[in-house]
């Protein structure tokens, strides 16, 4: 077959990735969208026209190989992509589905002037899920060096670190507060987005070829401390995420039916909270609810209430507080545009200022008060500020505040020398090591840089690991 023009090409439009009816998944927490088929992947990976400066690898932050991976599956070399793409990212069936490409490497596609960038997430999905299914890439391990490696949080920070310290021949043991593995993968962003039979895979297979060690139920700071595992093990990699919710400081936010999105989203997720009775967690919905703030941790939990309200069989409304306008919502696109599908309701420029409860201490209602935007701010966004003598009653029976979360402190206790910003996230020395200001501690993800994205946080952990198994073979041992 001769070859496509870069004309030709270009007239290919951007190929829509299936996905469930919205009324339909509205009653099930099945995934939503279900991958391109062969067909699909074909006329995708057409699309790109494979640039000679290439600037969408400039737009990931771990640098995926993206033209030869593409090139590989139009050629048919499925195997080939795999290759490729495993150079940079261990992790393509998760990227591939929670990146949010539209900001990083999809908007730097040539394409995207004509707003119709390769959709590189969905092609690097149907790589990633081929991989699962037929291993053809094996994780392999160098010959036993002796030294040992602590990682400190299961999330894609460290299990990043992980596998490449273990790859390098050290032994690696896995510490995690939780009783499972994969940190916001696993207990946050729910089963519709991100299957966690595909978290659990990649955890298995790391464990299987590499022999990585996980115990998780210790929380690092109680179980043990990070001066005594210094004292066991040759380095320690903290990636210990950012999981502390944040709050409004406002009337009646200790009624019932009043939770952070954390919670909400663990017991859903990690306890498979819509299973019940099938798993022993309950959870339960309110028939009016309100989502404060409009990030991904928001859309997920009003996209969970919503599925749930329909299982439990109550009917009901999700709501999405927001006191910005639409102009600056924080969540991905695709989230958003899901989220609405569905039936989420947006209440933008609004702010509670009170949360109201009956004499039993149960949630009734929200006073809120209308909101519009001022100057810029400090982010560049124009700052809300109240419309005065705008104040309503909103009814509502659940409250989950989903406002952005810091790192743990419990993880620093006797652990002299670390040192911290203001916000409670850990100074590094340098981006490129992780290296922290407490000799053989490392960090990277969200417990560095706050709430950001899983492949910044597995690009921290990948650097790390790199600077982790030098610093093991005895170059930069100065601290
Ligand atoms: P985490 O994933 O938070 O993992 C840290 C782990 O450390 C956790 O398992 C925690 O239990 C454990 N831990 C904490 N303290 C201790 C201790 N003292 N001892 C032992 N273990 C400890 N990003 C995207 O790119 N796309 C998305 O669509 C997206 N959606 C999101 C949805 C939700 C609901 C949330 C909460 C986040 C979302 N994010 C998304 C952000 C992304 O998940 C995080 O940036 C990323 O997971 C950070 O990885 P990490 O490894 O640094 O930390
Ligand atoms: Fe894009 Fe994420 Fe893949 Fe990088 S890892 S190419 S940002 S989807
Ligand atoms: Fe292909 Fe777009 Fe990257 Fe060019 S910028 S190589 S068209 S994905």
């Amino acid at each position: 077959m001769t070859p496509l023009t870069q004309r030709e090409r270009t007239k290919i439009p951007r190929q829509k990735m299936p996905e469930q009816d919205p009324v339909v998944r509205r009653g099930n927490f099945n995934e939503v969208a279900l991958g391109f088929t062969e067909e699909l992947m074909l006329a995708e990976a057409n699309r790109c026209l494979q640039c000679e400066r290439p600037h969408c690898v400039e737009g990931c932050p771990v640098g995926v190989l993206i033209p030869q991976f593409i090139r590989a599956l139009r050629e048919g070399d499925i195997v080939g992509a795999v290759a490729a793409m495993k150079v940079k990212n261990s992790l393509p069936a998760i990227c591939g589905r929670v990146c949010p490409q539209e900001t990083q490497c999809e908007a730097r596609c040539v394409l995207a002037k004509k707003g119709e960038p390769v959709a590189i997430g969905r092609l690097e999905r149907y790589v990633g899920d081929y991989e699962l299914a037929m291993r053809t890439c094996p994780l392999e391990r160098k010959p036993s060096t002796g030294k040992k490696v602590a990682v400190v949080g299961t999330g894609p920070a460290g299990l990043t670190c992980a596998v490449d310290v273990a790859r390098e021949g050290h032994d690696v043991v896995m510490f995690e507060s939780l009783h499972a593995p994969g940190g916001v993968l696993i207990y946050g962003i729910p089963e519709f987005r991100l299957p966690k039979s595909v978290v659990q895979a990649e955890i298995d297979y790391a464990v299987e070829c590499l022999g990585i060690q996980i115990h998780t139920d210790h929380v690092i700071g109680r179980t043990l401390t990070l001066t005594e595992l210094l004292a066991e093990y040759d380095a320690v990699f903290l990636g210990t995420g950012a999981g502390l919710p944040s709050f409004m400081r406002i009337p009646g936010i200790n009624y019932n039916g009043v939770m952070s999105a954390n919670e909400f989203l663990t017991r859903v997720n990690l306890m498979k909270g819509y299973l019940f009775p099938e798993y022993d967690t309950p959870v339960k919905v309110g028939k009016k609810v309100a989502v404060i703030g409009a990030g991904n941790v928001a859309m997920d939990a009003a996209r969970c209430a919503l599925r749930l309200q329909t299982l439990q069989g109550k009917g009901g409304e999700v709501h999405i507080v927001y006191r910005r306008s639409r102009d600056e919502v924080p969540a991905r696109a695709e989230e958003v545009h899901h989220a609405e599908e569905e039936g989420v309701i947006f209440d933008f420029l609004t702010n509670p200022v009170e949360i109201l409860g009956d004499e039993k201490g149960n949630v009734v209602g929200m006073r809120c008060i209308r909101m519009e935007l001022g100057e810029p701010d400090a982010s560049g966004r124009r700052s809300p500020v109240p419309v005065p003598g705008s104040e309503f009653e909103m009814e509502v029976d659940m409250v989950i505040f989903a406002l952005g979360t810091s790192p743990n402190p419990l993880v620093f206790v006797d652990a002299e020398g670390l040192q911290r910003t203001k916000h409670g996230t850990v100074v590094v020395k340098d981006e490129e090591t992780g290296r922290t200001t407490m000799p053989r501690v490392w960090a990277g993800g969200d417990v560095v840089t706050g709430a950001a994205t899983v492949v910044s946080a597995m690009g921290a952990g990948k650097r790390a690991a790199a600077d982790i198994n030098r610093f093991l073979a005895g170059q930069g041992t100065d601290w």
